[in-house]
């Protein structure tokens, strides 16, 4: 059996994927004019400031976009085929799109549903987001 690849965080990274093992979601955040940058970067796209850290997000939003993916592109995913891949604009500003998988696997997505982000325990599951629709 071909074990799933698992992110491979580097210094930028780091912090979002602690975030997911502590159950937030993390966004960099630029330290001078507050603009949200993802994926996280070195340089603020709005004030060319290289300052940032990190800050937890509501964990909420909506579906951008969606795909239910059928080919096989890696063997190790081959028994989830068909799955659905979640792209959602965050509530604190929406050009923020993070990727996710959906909690429930048998989900029949629609652009612009609202999803919470959910955590699980990275010892049980890979350390990955993953979204539920939001019914509050
Ligand atoms: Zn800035």
């Amino acid at each position: 059996m071909i074990a799933k690849p698992l992110p491979m965080p580097d210094k930028d990274s780091a912090p979002y994927w602690e975030g997911l093992a502590a159950g937030e979601l993390r966004v960099q955040r630029c330290a001078r004019c507050g603009t949200l940058r993802w994926p996280a970067r070195a340089i603020c796209n709005r004030c060319r400031s290289f300052d940032a850290d990190w800050v937890a997000m509501s964990g909420r939003g909506t579906i951008k976009s969606w795909i239910r993916t059928h080919q096989r592109f890696h063997p190790a995913f081959a028994e989830d085929l068909p799955y659905v891949t979640l792209l959602v604009a965050i509530e604190e500003q929406a050009d923020i799109q993070i990727v996710g998988a959906p909690a429930d696997p048998a989900i029949d997505p629609a652009i612009g549903t609202p999803v919470r982000a959910v955590f699980r325990d990275p010892q049980e599951s890979p350390p990955i987001l993953f979204w539920e629709l939001d019914a509050s």
